[in-house]
């Protein structure tokens, strides 16, 4: 882990003082707009494990940032330095986030205190156990109120362990199994749910090169083909937008940055090859095909086009902003450039696509896993075959009337029904399209409003402020 980095106070004031600009910039009344950030409750539970024979102490917290809807939703982390203050900044950008990509929850986020690679299978699940029985007993863990998700450090195995610890506990709530998402989909997950906030990197940056406009700002041309680009922890994350990116839409991944080091190679990275690399030898450090540097932070100032940091909070601060050379960031993971550091940037003249907005792809697919749970039907089972059978009878009337054969690509397109992972990628990016739209348009349109992080602010702060006016809170 980063041993230089501040603490979640920092991260949290960071966050607040990026809303303040966007309330500066929307002109939204002062008392409103406090009422906004102010987080509503945090819960702190501290609860003992037999581990090996001996009791251990864990410290936990889950974070309200925002009850305007409900339930409230975001990913639970294990880490050894997680924070209240931490947790609290997470939370409020879930709220941002979700009002941003128009999902309508309110935002809360989970942290547990520990280092998950420090305990077997057998103990995780006792301690993540006794982790949501804490939550579910005290009212931050239920399918109408609290939903989380998978964050770093936890992933479909715990919320398996957390969704199950909720039906032991609640056999008679019918929706039981919408307590959480990021399932695995033999427990009522959805499919594409795992790669989604990658996916969602991948569709945010599509849908910004389709504006040539945005990508002259950049000091960029053409498109995604070719781009150069740095990431940043090749977790979940990381990987699928490094994957998608790479395979579907040509780009190249120059340098792959780990925790022990980083990877470089300018004909571009074999992405599935250093992934496999890394989760067995647990570092990339002595991967061949490439230049290896101890010191990874430092190649986050590497020349590149677009840089996507996927690992942490806080990897780029007043100290390296001014060295950072790629004209175009996308903030894959949660707070990865600080308050400072995003003036010294933008002073610089770089574009950055927030993580507000570029990692939602996790909440807005766990939104169609939470509906999909509720409804408790998978997407496409009733209209699959039907819309089938439609597209064959199209293709019989095209080829009687026209007395040719359709072509078998357009024919094969045209003959299935959609399944549910096709709607769901469908669902994911035109949520990332529209919203990312919203958030050009706003820019463009408002004198005051400089850059893709205020406008984005500044629609989460519309709707919010909207929502707490219809429904006569003040
Ligand atoms: P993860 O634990 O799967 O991956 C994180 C990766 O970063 C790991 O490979 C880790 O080794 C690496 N890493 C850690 N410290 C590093 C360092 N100092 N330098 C370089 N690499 C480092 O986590 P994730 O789920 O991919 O989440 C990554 C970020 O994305 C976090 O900020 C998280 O909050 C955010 N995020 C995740 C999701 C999701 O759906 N998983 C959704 C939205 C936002």
């Amino acid at each position: 882990m980063n041993k230089s980095r501040p603490s979640g106070s920092h991260f949290l004031d960071s966050v607040n003082r990026m809303v303040d600009r966007a309330v500066t910039a929307s002109g939204l009344e002062a008392d409103i707009a406090e009422a906004i950030k102010v987080g509503t409750d945090v819960l702190q539970v501290n609860f003992p494990v037999k581990i090996r024979g001996r009791l251990e102490l864990f410290s936990g917290w889950r974070a309200v940032h925002s009850t305007h809807r409900l339930p409230v939703k975001g990913g639970i982390r294990y880490a050894p330095n997680v924070d209240q203050h931490e947790i609290e900044a997470l939370a409020a950008l879930m709220t941002y986030k979700c009002a941003i990509v128009n999902v309508p929850f309110g935002g809360s986020k989970g942290g547990l205190k520990l280092d998950p690679c420090q305990y077997d299978r057998d103990e995780l699940q006792i301690i993540t156990r006794r982790f949501a029985r804490e939550l579910a007993t005290k009212g931050y863990l239920s399918p109408a109120l609290n939903v989380p998700a998978p964050d770093v450090g936890t992933g479909q195995r715990e919320m398996a362990w957390i969704a199950d610890t909720y039906k032991h506990l609640y056999p008679d709530d019918i929706n039981h199994v919408a307590c959480v998402t990021g399932k695995p989909v033999e427990h009522g997950g959805i499919r594409g749910r795992t790669e989604a906030t990658g996916r969602g990197v991948q569709y945010a940056l599509r849908e910004y090169f389709r504006h040539p406009s945005e990508v002259k700002r950049a000091g960029l041309v053409g498109g995604l083909e070719g781009k150069r680009i740095i990431v940043q922890g090749l977790g979940n994350v990381g990987y699928h937008a490094a994957a998608f990116l790479a395979k579907e839409d040509g780009a190249k991944i120059t340098v792959i940055i780990e925790q022990d080091g980083a990877l470089i190679n300018e004909q571009g990275l074999d992405v599935d090859q250093v992934y496999r690399y890394k989760n067995e030898q647990g570092g990339v450090k002595g991967y061949p095909d490439a230049q290896y540097h101890s010191d990874g932070a430092k190649l986050l100032e590497h020349e590149a086009d677009i840089l996507i940091p996927a690992a942490l909070e806080e990897v780029i601060r007043s100290d390296n902003a001014a060295r950072i050379r790629a004209p175009l960031i996308i903030e894959a993971a949660n707070g990865p450039i600080t308050y400072e550091a995003d003036q010294i940037l933008q002073d610089k003249g770089c574009i950055i696509i927030p993580d507000a907005y570029a990692n939602a792809g996790g909440v807005i697919v766990s939104f169609f896993e939470w509906v999909r749970n509720l409804s408790h039907i998978r997407f496409g089972r009733l209209e699959r075959r039907f819309d089938e059978s439609r597209g064959k009878h199209i293709i019989d009337a095209i080829e009687s009337a026209s007395g040719s054969t359709v072509p078998s690509w357009i024919a094969n397109q045209l003959n299935r029904g959609a399944d549910e992972f096709d709607l769901v990628r469908s669902g994911l990016d035109d949520s990332m399209r529209m919203a990312l739209q919203e958030i050009i348009e706003i820019r463009n349109d408002h004198e005051k409003v400089e850059d893709l992080r205020t406008a984005a602010y500044v629609i989460a702060l519309n709707k919010l402020s909207r929502s707490y006016l219809d429904i006569g809170v003040y």
